[in-house]
């Protein structure tokens, strides 16, 4: 197989803000593998917070094509080869999604039936970046005629946080979902559950920082269900945060892509949990490689192609709230001429 990369920037709508950064342009890295005349495609989308960056996933990439070897269908050996190399779970990712893309094109089939999936999953939230509590209640309002779940994103540090979710439900009657991204204390989190499960919210997303001991605390006084994003990249992080959550977050750039984020939520089930699945900001590519596991998932936040000014990639449809793939082979997806 012939494997070559790109590196892509892409505008956002509006600029998006979170507990740790404000974000207005993102660079992405597309994927192409090719086989016998055919082409599949994935997208890398790496992230600082796990030590990953455009320039550290381009040099795996550039390296990468023999590990591959030339069977595209061979997707546990080819990942035990990828594994000899640490870290690069997005670069991982993209090769995982151009794999599912190649094998859906050559069985003359989507990749959800592929993978003997259902072609829907759950509506995806719209996510409403951290601003004043005003702000944030106007932009809700604004989402929320398309939107049916809108999902939060808190951690102010300025004692606002429940103000904001207070707003928010002032304006609308839509479910919320919450996001702290590891900006609560343990003292502020006990707090605050109790408050938000007033409000109605659905769970609160990582209000702690990633390996803080209070979490099994929290888990266990929390009226809300706890979920974990950046506790839970691969299948081994699973048992430990059934131990201090009720849910895990899978995005399949911190999992290497669609087959370990298969196998994280059968075992997430196993253990009681409930699932959800992320994403970053992505272009249409990538969100139709998360479509393929949606319907495993209990809550979706697939919004990430829905913050784009333009999105390079058409194929998936957003219908009544849900982000649908298309019925096309492989990932169903095919780049907008530029
Ligand atoms: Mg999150």
């Amino acid at each position: 197989m012939e494997l070559s990369h790109r590196e892509i920037t892409v505008a956002l709508a509006s600029p998006f803000r979170i507990s740790r950064s404000t974000t207005e342009h993102a660079q992405l890295l597309e994927v192409a593998i090719e086989s016998n005349g055919v082409v599949g495609y994935g997208e890398a989308a790496p992230q600082a917070r796990y030590h990953e960056s455009i320039e550290s996933a381009s040099a795996f990439l550039a390296e990468a094509e023999p590990l591959l070897g030339s069977d595209p269908f061979a997707l546990d050996a080819i990942s035990r080869r990828l594994s000899s190399v640490a870290g690069e779970m997005a670069a991982k990712s993209a090769l995982d999604a151009a794999l599912h893309d190649l094998c859906g094109k050559l069985a003359g089939v989507p990749v959800w039936k592929l993978l003997g999936h259902d072609r829907m999953g759950p509506p995806t939230s719209w996510t409403v970046w951290l601003g004043d509590p005003d702000d944030m209640a106007q932009r809700a309002a604004e989402a929320a005629p398309q939107f049916q779940r809108l999902k939060l994103k808190l951690g102010g540090r300025d004692g606002l946080d429940i103000d904001r979710v207070r707003a928010v439900r002032a304006v609308t009657d839509r479910p919320l979902m919450v996001d702290i991204n590891e900006y609560w204390t343990l003292d502020e989190a006990l707090d605050s559950v109790v408050a938000l499960a007033e409000l109605n919210v659905q769970y609160v997303e990582q209000p702690l920082p990633a390996g803080d001991e209070g979490g099994a605390k929290l888990r266990e006084a929390s009226p809300l269900p706890i979920y974990l994003d950046e506790d839970c990249h691969t299948l081994s992080d699973i048992a430990s945060c059934a131990r201090r959550a009720h849910g895990v977050n899978l995005k399949l750039t911190k999992s290497g892509g669609i087959r370990e984020a298969v196998r994280m939520a059968h075992a997430a089930r196993a253990l009681g949990l409930g699932v959800m699945l992320g994403c970053m900001i992505e272009t249409g590519l990538g969100i139709a490689a998360g479509c393929q596991v949606a319907p495993l998932c209990d809550y979706v936040d697939l919004d990430g192609n829905l913050l784009l000014a333009d999105d390079p990639w058409s194929g998936v449809e957003f219908a009544d709230g849900v982000q649908t793939p298309s019925e096309a082979v492989g990932l169903g997806v095919t780049a907008r001429a530029a």
